[in-house]
């Protein structure tokens, strides 16, 4: 079990929750990072006394500074913080538990300082796949995925003796809030109606996007670059109790399936542990309690996202990257109520009917497609 772990993003959904495993396996923290709330980083940081807190927003960092100055902690700020976290020494595994392409830096800095990374930070992934996995197949680190369904995935392989035995990753989703809608029943949904989860207590970006079914489109991506699988491979199907988090199929068709509560410590327990596994702080899964499980294909011509980021993985190159900014900027304008629920898959489409058909070669390829998709969303929305 790892001794000593950075938490980026340790204020927000995944973060609280990693901080529960690491009381329960008195794992030390080293470094600490979160965006704005200074008040529970300044708790956090009394409690876990690590060497390095990080706030990104510099007067959040002046204000947080002043309230440790009886403490060891060292106080940084922005993205030169993140990375410094990502990198800090006496970290054993940098856990990635922030929300947008802010997290693509310090990924990047904790692999090239030779740390294990539990990425649970997808959007890295999406834009940045290419860069990702070859820095650390170079680096020679472990990516470990902290992701429901690509932990399960990544569970289920542990059994697989040859990867060409492998016919399909079958990624299973809640179908969300509006699940059962039609296109037209969606047309003026609001913003806090989607942020109604029925399974899972999530920050608010990613409860957005399983509204759209982005997520599950960013996941297809996500799986896409972790497992090294061609889109074709990764099929998708709607599961409401989300209780079997993802499956592999072989070719002879059996198929096999992780399960477990919906309960986001026990894939970021199994990415702090691999490959050891020790009781969690989840309970049991009783399924004669459940009773029932069901299935259901999903409704790709109401949640239009999805098939917009296969789409984008279909085109390669910094596709991926375009939906993935597009998306950001779009689920924030949709949760600010500046545009309605269906303008976040148009839009997304937009920025990947945009995209450049270039290879994602470098850092700077990535960041300026970003951009781009993000001027090009802002623009289509203010009609400048
Ligand atoms: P959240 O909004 O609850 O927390 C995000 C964290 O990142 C917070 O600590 C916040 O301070 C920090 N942060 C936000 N914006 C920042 C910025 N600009 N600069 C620096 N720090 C910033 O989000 P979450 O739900 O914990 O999700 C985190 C990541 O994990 C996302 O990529 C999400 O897709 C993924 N994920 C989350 C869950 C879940 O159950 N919450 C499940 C699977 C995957
Ligand atoms: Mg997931």
């Amino acid at each position: 079990m790892v001794s000593n772990i950075s938490i980026l993003g340790s204020t927000g959904s995944i973060g609280t929750q990693a901080l529960q495993v690491c009381d329960k396996h008195n794992i030390k923290v080293c470094a600490l990072t979160a965006n704005t709330n200074t008040a529970l980083l300044e708790a956090q940081v009394r409690k876990y006394k690590p060497k390095l807190a990080v706030m990104t927003d510099i007067a959040c960092a002046k204000e947080l500074k002043l309230l440790l100055s009886d403490t060891d902690t060292k106080v940084l700020c922005g993205m030169e913080g993140l990375c410094e976290a990502a990198s800090i020494d006496e970290a054993k595994i940098t856990l990635n538990a922030l929300v947008g392409m802010v997290g693509l830096k310090p990924t990047l800095s904790a692999i090239n300082a030779g740390k294990n990374i539990a990425l649970a930070n997808k959007e890295t992934l999406v834009a940045g796949g290419e860069l990702v996995t070859k820095s650390v197949k170079e680096n020679n680190v472990k990516l470990l995925p902290v992701d429901s369904e690509h932990s399960a995935i990544f569970q289920c392989l542990e059994g697989c003796y040859r990867k060409k035995d492998i016919k399909k990753l079958i990624l299973t989703a809640s179908g969300g809030p509006f699940f059962g809608k039609t296109y037209e029943e969606l047309t003026d949904a609001s913003p806090s109606d989607a942020l109604k989860h029925p399974n899972w207590s999530m920050g608010q970006k990613i409860t957005i996007d399983s509204a759209t079914m982005m997520n599950k489109g960013l996941e297809i991506i996500e799986a896409r670059w972790l497992f090294d699988v061609p889109y074709d491979m990764i099929d998708v199907v709607v599961h409401r109790e989300s209780i079997i988090h993802s499956m592999i199929q072989y070719t002879d068709n059996s198929v096999i399936a992780q399960l477990g509560l919906p309960d986001m410590r026990i894939p970021i327990q199994y990415a702090l542990t691999y490959p050891e596994r020790y009781e969690s702080p989840v309970s049991e899964l009783d399924l004669a309690d459940i009773a029932k499980l069901t299935f259901y294909k999903p409704d790709e011509a109401t949640f239009r996202c999805m098939a917009v980021c296969k789409d984008a993985l279909k085109k390669g190159g910094l596709a991926p990257a375009f939906a993935n900014g597009a998306n950001e900027v779009a689920n924030l304008m949709y949760r600010q109520e500046k545009i309605k629920f269906h303008d976040i898959a148009t839009l997304v489409q937009e920025a990947v009917n945009a995209a450049p058909k270039i290879s994602a070669g470098t850092l700077q390829d990535v960041l300026d497609a970003d951009k781009s998709a993000r001027e090009l969303v802002k623009k289509l929305v203010n009609n400048e």
